[in-house]
């Protein structure tokens, strides 16, 4: 491709909108535009680059035996009402755009495909013979994010890769699932990123296993866990650790002080001059489920921890039933106006005890006339320990569980690991902080989706069972800037070989200098016979604005025909190192081809 005919506007300023340095680079070397919020046109040499990286996808999906598809967009609301997530996605979450074609009937732009695919399976697939299969489609999605940000990292409309396997049992699922975690794996490396997989969340479904693959960078949006070992990642949401071991009680007898001004643990701490860890604390939530039903909850956690909101929303998920619901719906933090909604009288905010009374609650059929009392484990072996009284302005000190107070009934797992816990696997290993963008996801679904849509087949011994499910996604627009935010320098981006937009740009100095235009120009018809993907620069351009450019559009090697002409040679700057090596003119071709295929 000549640049002289190519639609190329590279930018010397960086347009306000962009926050970090991929998005920077991406916009400022014309490869993207933003059209609306969280819209973007992809460019031609954006287009070249995710057109690079589905390829290498293709290559490995194929290579575990996956079949590429294609999926309808536009969903019928009907699917996804009898996977029962219609309402959440449209409505409570608000993920989904829906709207309404002409003849009345509502439909919603795919966000994700497991209700299409499941209807699928449902009609083609019939016995145990036809399993275990895997589907793949590399296409657009459409997600009304609240935040869209960071450019391609999180936009509204984004190209996914989405796979869903179907398989007997879950010993077949995990092999396909296994199988996925190593072509995500091959698919990562072959485009040049550095990432880390680690376990993710599995939400309200449960028991299930899943894997998130991380490229890790400041800008990234999720918190990742890990062990210098290497024997232990998790998204923060998900991990567990050993929490630090709790001082011992400066308190030996139960009574109730004065603390005036303490609502927070640190001003309680610095005034009755104890160790957080020695503080049971009370936080109130308000959980909402789908049949409209508000039940208050009090969770009793060491001082010195945090809850973890998506440990506790999957407990409350999967506590639904109790209270005659299919889903939650919210989880707020009950403060002032929240509790307005079902507080008797005014709450002890700041002050609150384990066995904080039910009076509390106005009388209501749609509000939960009890607490819903949960503790963490950090706060079962306590003894003497500190904790609200239940009156504004006062604590009690040297409590004890089975004294004063009884012991939640429920004991869960709901505190957010930190860095500098001691891990699980290994007392002697700190877990570690870093940030993290998520470009991959593979996730074991079993029976969730079949068994609501009545996806089922005929085993070995003809009985009519569930299919199991997993799937997985790849986001290949955020990826592709997830590369240039692990690539790049001052001049530009630095594009991994593998997914550049060209191999090769020849930069002519001197457009009016013939033998520079000219070896240029032979140079450029033997590179493209021989197959590799080549730019020439033969805009009518200063040299200097050209160097630039392509320093910043980041083509891994540049070819100049300047000076060194007059000794028979090219000079060839490499753009990840900036070495830079003089070719005679004849020699170009086979050293380039062997830089290139190494
Ligand atoms: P996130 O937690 O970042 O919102 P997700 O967990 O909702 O993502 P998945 O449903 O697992 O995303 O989708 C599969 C992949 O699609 C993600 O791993 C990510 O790479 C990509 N992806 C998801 N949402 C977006 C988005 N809004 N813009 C660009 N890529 C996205
Ligand atoms: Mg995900």
């Amino acid at each position: 491709m000549r640049l002289s005919q190519m639609l190329l506007d590279t930018l010397r300023e960086t347009p306000s909108e962009a926050e970090i340095p991929s998005h920077k680079l991406l916009l400022r070397a014309g490869y993207i535009r933003r059209i609306g919020s969280g819209l973007y046109a992809y460019l031609p040499l954006m287009w070249r680059v995710l057109n690079k990286i589905s390829q290498i996808i293709r290559e490995e999906m194929d290579a575990t035996g996956a079949q590429e598809c294609l999926l309808p967009q536009l969903q019928p609301s009907e699917l996804w009402e009898e996977s029962g997530r219609w309402e959440t996605y449209t409505k409570a979450e608000g993920i989904m755009f829906a709207l309404i074609d002409r003849q009345q009937r509502q439909l919603g732009l795919g966000p994700t495909h497991e209700e299409v695919i499941t209807a699928i399976a449902r009609d083609s697939i019939r016995s145990y013979r036809e399993l275990p299969q895997n589907l793949y489609q590399i296409q657009t999605k459409f997600r009304d994010e609240i935040r869209p940000r960071f450019g391609l990292m999180r936009g509204r409309e984004f190209i996914m890769k989405d796979a869903y396997s179907f398989n007997s049992d879950p010993s077949s699922l995990e092999e396909t699932y296994n199988q996925m975690a190593k072509a995500y794996a091959n698919i990562l490396r072959r485009c040049g990123l550095s990432f880390t997989a680690v376990e993710a969340d599995t939400g309200a479904i449960g028991g299930s296993a899943s894997q998130e693959f991380m490229v890790l960078a400041e800008s990234g949006e999720d918190e990742v866990l890990y062990t210098e070992d290497g024997q232990y990642a998790a998204n923060i949401e998900k991990a567990v650790s050993i929490p630090p071991d709790a001082e011992p009680s400066p308190f030996s007898e139960f009574e109730k002080r004065d603390t005036p001004n303490t609502p927070t643990i640190a001003s309680l701490c610095e005034f009755l001059n104890c160790s957080p860890t020695t503080v049971v604390k009370n936080v109130l939530y308000e959980a909402l489920f789908d049949n409209e039903t508000v039940v208050p909850v009090l969770v009793s956690i060491r001082g010195d921890q945090d809850v973890n909101d998506v440990k506790l929303t999957n407990t409350l998920s999967n506590m639904a039933s109790h209270y005659g619901a299919k889903e939650l719906m919210g989880l707020n933090v009950a403060d002032e106006d929240v509790q307005k909604k079902w507080a008797a009288k005014a709450l002890p905010l700041g002050y609150i005890a384990p066995d904080l009374s039910d009076e509390y609650i106005k009388p209501s059929d749609k509000i939960e006339p009890k607490f819903l009392r949960l503790a963490d484990e950090t706060v079962t072996n306590l003894k003497n320990f500190v904790t609200g009284s239940n009156e504004t302005g006062c604590h009690v000190v040297g409590a004890n569980w089975g004294e004063q107070f009884s012991l939640p009934e429920t004991v869960v797992d709901l505190r957010e690991a930190q860095a500098r816990d001691r891990a699980v696997h290994d007392p002697e290993q700190p877990l570690q902080f870093a940030r993290g963008i998520e470009v991959g996801h593979i996730f074991q679904l079993g029976t969730k989706y079949s068994q609501a849509m009545d996806a089922t087949y005929t085993n070995r011994d003809g009985k009519e069972v569930p299919i199991h499910m997993g799937c997985y996604g790849i986001g290949v627009s955020r990826l592709a800037q997830a590369t240039v935010e692990q690539s790049y320098d001052d001049d530009g981006i630095i594009w991994p070989l593998a997914i550049a937009p060209y191999q090769v740009i020849i930069t002519v100095p001197n457009m009016n200098d013939t033998q520079q235009a000219q070896v240029a120009q032979e140079l450029y018809n033997d590179l493209l016979t021989a197959g590799v993907e080549v730019l020439l620069d033969d805009r009518e351009e200063r040299a200097g604005v050209k160097f630039k450019d392509a320093d910043l559009i980041g083509i891994p090697y540049r070819l100049v025909t300047g000076r060194s002409l007059q000794d028979g040679n090219v000079e060839i700057i490499k753009r990840a190192d900036r070495s830079s090596h003089n070719v005679p003119i004849s020699d170009v071709v086979t050293t380039l081809m062997q830089w290139l295929t190494n």
